[in-house]
């Protein structure tokens, strides 16, 4: 552990004690876990619904300690990324056993913000955790239901305001609250640590360095999540909006994406809150964190990954559109595809564009090529396999039309062809310990109030 200053360390302390944990937690055991909490310290959890999912979920918050400050912290606003499942029940735990952390601030905790995405991820989260498993049982939401994307959005000529019940609840709450932090729990899958943070906080950055340190988790120093990431120092972002996407995509003399919202943060600027997001990956791979240069132009792997990544989408957007006419329409995996496929095909456009205004000299890094590289091998397994589940989740229903079944093969055969070539880089990742990831997060929660309060007083 490197050497901190006193509350950090103590911040860190407290997270090094998270004990081993093997799967993530599913809806009803992140329910089971905070309810049995609230039954054995009433004096102390105040548990409140405060909205319900469309497939009917109640949706619940626990709050812990008193004020003055209001503390925000919501899993589950890509169901996809379960780790703050953990970070939000132990923390809540935490929060019971332990007075001085609750001391002049008041938590509160949302388990899971979106239940009916994450029921959908359930299928993945007991392990094995290999990237081929986890991704064939992947499910992300189109972005216009996913609670992160879907807070209103007015700017130039984009306006959204198809608000979702759930995204509607964390709305409410942010108004009621108007918190002094709020701590949106996302993670990656494959890389390093990086974090976004809605503004610079004296000191902040290199304590986000010593917490990921500690748990010996590389920093993620190759290619930024988007290009509109701004750095505040190496893997540490100011926190990415709706209005920087589209003034990029503008710059590039594309049409901006206008089909989903602004985010939780933005949303909760208007009072002041300062947001953290700590993104977390499953694996790592020596990749990551390697500044040396690799023998091709940076402009040179773009272009050659935007071709791959094309091709691909070409063929999945091909079997989707012969399919499409036979697919339930409420079904969560079409309605996600049907806005995924299109989305994902300007990709690679983008990339040519992006391409075309680098110095054609400049030579990759061995991060930035592999970054490159590895979200197309992502992008086919996640989207891929979301099409596939769509697909047989037709037949598996009984009543699919007769077209439906040479589509749905097709796909399987390609699918295993892309897993295959995934699952080559397997023995090459290491698999970060659950504990660990929790750990980074938990502690990133923690240092960010220490932050605010520094910079307040
Ligand atoms: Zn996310």
């Amino acid at each position: 552990m490197p050497a901190t200053n006193g509350p950090l360390q103590a911040i860190l302390e407290r997270a090094h004690r998270i004990p081993g944990l093997t799967h993530f937690p599913g809806v009803d055991e992140i329910t089971r876990r905070l309810d049995a909490l609230a039954a054995e310290h009433p004096d102390l959890v105040t548990r409140r619904r405060i909205g319900t999912s469309r497939l009917g979920d109640p949706i619940t918050m626990y709050s812990i300690g008193t004020g003055p400050d209001e503390a925000l912290v919501y899993a589950g606003v890509h169901p996809n990324e379960p780790i703050g499942f953990w970070t939000a029940i132990r923390l809540a735990e935490d929060l019971c056993a332990d007075e001085e952390l609750r001391t002049g601030c008041r938590w509160n905790i949302i388990g899971c913000i979106d239940p009916d995405g994450t029921r959908l991820n359930e299928g993945w989260f007991d392990g094995p955790f290999n990237r081929v498993h986890c991704l064939e049982h992947f499910y992300r939401p189109a972005p216009a239901e996913q609670v992160e994307w879907s807070f209103p959005f007015q700017y130039k000529t984009a306006y959204f305001d198809q608000v979702m019940p759930e995204a509607f609840a964390l709305m409410r709450v942010i108004d009621e609250l108007k918190p002094t932090v709020a701590v949106s729990l996302h993670n990656t899958e494959l890389g390093g640590v990086y974090y976004y943070v809605t503004k610079e906080l004296e000191g902040f950055v290199a304590e986000l360095h010593a917490i990921a340190a500690s748990f010996g988790l590389p920093l993620e120093l190759g290619e930024a999540e988007t290009p509109v990431a701004r750095p505040l120092g190496p893997a540490v972002y100011e926190m990415i909006s709706a209005k920087a996407t589209y003034d990029y995509t503008e710059s590039l003399g594309m049409t901006p994406y206008s089909s989903s919202g602004g985010s939780s943060a933005e949303y909760a600027e208007r009072h002041g809150t300062v947001s953290l997001v700590a993104e977390l990956p499953y694996w790592t791979h020596p990749a990551n964190d390697d500044q040396t240069p690799a023998d091709e132009p940076y402009a040179g792997v773009l272009v050659r990954m935007a071709d791959a990544l094309g091709n691909d989408i070409d063929v999945m957007l091909e079997i989707f559109a012969a399919a499409r006419p036979h697919l339930s329409g409420d079904s969560q995996l079409v309605r996600a595809t049907d806005a995924f496929l299109p989305y994902l095909a300007k990709r690679p456009e983008r990339d040519r564009l992006r391409a075309a205004k680098e110095d054609p000299a400049r030579i990759a890094t061995v991060a930035e090529r592999f970054g490159l590289t590895d979200v197309h091998r992502s992008f086919r397994l996640r989207f891929g396999g979301m099409l596939l589940r769509a697909l047989e989740g037709e037949i598996a229903r009984g009543s699919a039309a007769a077209a439906v079944h040479p589509l749905a093969r097709r796909m399987r055969s390609l699918y295993r062809e892309w897993q295959d070539e995934a699952a080559t880089l397997d023995h090459e990742l290491r698999t970060v310990p659950i504990k660990d990831l929790v750990g980074v997060q938990y502690a990133a929660t923690l240092a960010l109030l220490g932050a605010v309060r520094r910079e307040a007083s």
